[in-house]
């Protein structure tokens, strides 16, 4: 293409380099936040000007934030391939999307989930009756234990990710559907990885619910979703009581609108829908594919590089999972994880994550009790990136570094 797919923020910052100097800064942290897309960046810099609130005004601006708005629930919900009858919500994010399906299980309904998981994906199920299946060391295993669990016991609703945040492995979403409806439960798929890296079909895939976020799927932060069957978001109470989610109020009595308007009290992010729903524009726009041919690249190039140094361990779950997006945690021997983030940084220009990454019962799981670095990747990411990095920890590992770094993680979501 003759215009780059991605802003300069993140692909052209120069990092300062604490052994002096400075150099391209290579970010290899998409799985935490993806910088904006130009064409995302373009829309919000044209719309930030007249942006006024929705459903609330008979004002031009008015309207026009509210086409807008309801343009993007109608953009997303084309992205997933909803069902004419699916509810687009906007929520803050995924976090705040699956809180608020946890607020909609029906009365007594039991959630299943793995052990796998991100805690935006464990802790709102954990409020409710839930059971928790422990991933088994092979793929295969790991879907009878799912199917003995739901078959065990009815469940309401069958939790799964769509694609691990720490080893980037992906869940064959079909397969689990189709177990969970032949047992009477619904799925919801946790996508904030999985939407920016792959197509999702949710008529195709059996999908109940999806959630996923902007921030990670090139759009600026606030804004994310959840889509799925109306009935149980029309049956359930407001995820947050306020104007915009009623249809009548008294002082004793309020008649709540149907979804999607109970679930959005308050004013709404209109700019981070817009910007969200562009994002998914521009996404659905590319080459089928190209993102995932693009990412399977890199990935097998910093596994092979990675295997290759002494020292180093890649985290993985499955030998038998077939496919997996551009996420790859490791540790490196001898080095706690917060020192390898702070000394790439520091002497090299490179963010990767450490830490927990959100999924401690999974970090123990895979014996990184303590944490581990995770390198991830996008569009704007390059084979040059992967290589500094090699080079970087290869360095490392063989020289060793006078600088001093931290060596815990004090970070409040490790
Ligand atoms: N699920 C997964 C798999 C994630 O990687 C993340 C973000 N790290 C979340 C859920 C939560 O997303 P957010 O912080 O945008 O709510």
């Amino acid at each position: 293409p003759t215009r780059p797919l991605l802003p300069v923020v993140g692909a052209d910052l120069r990092a300062p380099l604490a052994t002096g100097g400075d150099t391209r800064y290579v970010n290899l942290d998409y799985a935490a936040s993806a910088p904006a897309l130009l064409a995302v960046a373009d829309h919000v810099a044209e719309i930030l000007p007249t942006y006024a609130s929705v459903h609330r005004g008979a004002g031009y601006a008015s309207q026009l934030s509210t086409q807008r708005y309801e343009d993007a629930r109608g953009t997303v919900a084309r992205f997933v391939g909803a069902r004419p009858d699916d509810v687009v919500v906007f929520t803050r994010n995924t976090t705040d999307a699956l809180n608020l399906l946890a607020g909609c299980v029906p009365d007594g309904g039991e959630v299943v989930v793995l052990d796998i998981e991100h805690h935006a994906n464990l802790l709102p199920w954990q409020r409710r009756a839930h059971r928790v299946v422990e991933a088994a060391s092979t793929l295969a295993q790991t879907l009878s234990r799912l199917q003995v669990e739901l078959a065990r016991r009815p469940a309401a609703l069958l939790a799964v990710t769509g694609a691990s945040n720490v080893t980037g492995e992906q869940l064959p979403l079909g397969a689990l559907a189709g177990l969970a409806h032949r047992h009477g439960a619904r799925i919801v798929v946790d996508a904030a990885q999985l939407a920016p890296h792959r197509r999702i079909d949710v008529v195709a895939g059996e999908i109940d619910y999806v959630a996923f976020s902007g921030h990670k799927l090139y759009a600026p932060f606030g804004a994310g979703v959840l889509v799925g069957r109306r009935d149980w978001l029309d049956a359930a109470p407001p995820y947050l009581a306020g104007g915009g989610a009623v249809r009548e109020v008294t002082l004793t009595a309020t008649d709540w609108a149907p979804a999607p308007a109970r679930h959005e009290g308050g004013s709404p992010n209109v700019i981070g829908a817009a910007a969200l729903a562009r994002a998914c524009e521009a996404i659905a726009a590319l080459p089928e594919g190209c993102a995932e041919v693009h990412e399977s690249a890199l990935r097998r190039r910093l596994l092979a590089g990675l295997d290759r140094i002494e020292g180093v361990r890649t985290l993985r779950l499955w030998p038998d999972s077939g496919s997996a997006i551009g996420v790859v945690a490791f540790t490196v021997d001898g080095y706690p994880a917060r020192q390898v983030a702070e000394y790439l940084s520091a002497e090299h220009g490179i963010g990767v994550r450490d830490g927990r990454f959100c999924a401690h019962p999974l970090l123990s799981k895979l014996g990184a009790d303590g944490a581990a670095l995770r390198a991830s990747f996008g569009l704007g990411s390059t084979a040059d990136d992967v290589d500094r990095l090699l080079a970087a920890v290869e360095h490392l590992v063989t020289e060793g570094t006078t600088g001093t770094y931290a060596t815990s993680a004090e970070r409040p979501c490790d």
